[in-house]
């Protein structure tokens, strides 16, 4: 009688989904598009973020937004993010192999899954290795809220990881806890500006001034500055300006699957040269 009826019925959807979770793992329904990020300066393609997709026998795709609460809730994330993290890490070596320039990986890793610090860099080292990837083109993207619980063992791993020469990304910046003092603490390498500032760029003077700020912090602490949600060449222009490294966003390319990206990385294109 502590449930309502209709939290009684979010209850069995939850638990419905956890079960279609699970088939879907076990039936291999799971895979990645890719987005590619480029270089403000030159123009190329410099990496991809590996984006999870679900291709659910009736409903068609399925975005992570609609999965991942209950991923994360059930500890499915742990096995989930495995796959995420050799599917990407095979698919950039598939690449390397096909003679294409080399390219960044990232990747998203939940809250949950960096819960055991150790046993994720076990994970991620024995990824590597069993794909033969260079730990170099991997790309760990973390949000504020993973990284600022400042725990020494957390540190420790993060800094043996970026030793290897993986790097780790602060994902959707400046919408977490604003805690910075995690940036002094971990050895970030990148920051990805937040969609949500970057869609306000030169028209809402606040969104303006707050990604300026926040380009100008990452390249104050040599952190390199990555703008997500890069829509418009108006956005792209202003990032320019602003000396901010690298965008992503549908102005250049939606999140696809990997066989749709692959020719963009063959053609190896200056992508603000007019064709
Ligand atoms: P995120 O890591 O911040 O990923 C960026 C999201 O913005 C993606 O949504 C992407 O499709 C979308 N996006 C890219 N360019 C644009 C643009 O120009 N405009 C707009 N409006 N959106 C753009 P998506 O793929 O639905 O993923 C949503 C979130 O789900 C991700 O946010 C990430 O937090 C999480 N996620 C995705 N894949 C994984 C995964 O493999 N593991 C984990 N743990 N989380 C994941
Ligand atoms: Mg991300
Ligand atoms: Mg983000």
């Amino acid at each position: 009688q502590f449930f309502s009826r209709e939290m009684n019925i979010r209850a069995v959807e939850r638990h419905d989904l956890e079960t279609a979770l699970r088939l879907a793992l076990d039936r291999d329904e799971f895979l990645l598009h890719y987005q590619p990020q480029v270089d403000i300066a030159t123009g190329r393609i410099v990496g991809v973020e590996a984006l999870l997709r679900w291709q659910h026998p009736r409903k068609g795709i399925v975005f992570p937004s609609m999965f991942m609460d209950v991923a994360e809730e059930t500890g499915l994330i742990d096995a989930i993010g495995l796959w995420v993290l050799r599917a990407a890490c095979t698919q950039n070596r598939a690449w390397q192999d096909a003679g294409l320039p080399p390219l960044r990986m990232g990747v998203n890793i939940s809250a949950r899954q960096f819960d055991q610090p150790r046993e994720f860099a076990k994970s991620v080292n024995r990824v590597l290795s069993s794909t033969g990837l260079d730990p170099a083109w991997l790309e760990l993207e973390m949000t504020e809220s993973v990284l600022w619980k400042t725990a020494e063992e957390s540190i420790q791993v993060l800094r043996r990881l970026g030793k290897n020469g993986t790097r780790i990304a602060v994902d959707d910046f400046g919408t977490g806890y604003s805690s910075l003092s995690y940036l002094r603490a971990f050895p970030v390498d990148i920051i990805k500006v937040d969609q949500s500032f970057v869609s306000g760029l030169g028209k809402d003077p606040e969104d303006s001034a707050i990604v300026e700020a926040v380009v100008r912090m990452g390249q104050a602490l040599r952190l390199q500055t990555v703008a997500e949600g890069v829509e418009t060449a108006h956005h792209l222009i202003e990032l320019r300006e602003l000396d901010c490294d690298i965008a992503q966003g549908y102005h250049f390319a939606r999140p696809a699957p990997a066989d749709a990206v692959t020719p963009m990385l063959r053609a190896g294109r200056d992508w603000f040269k007019r064709a």
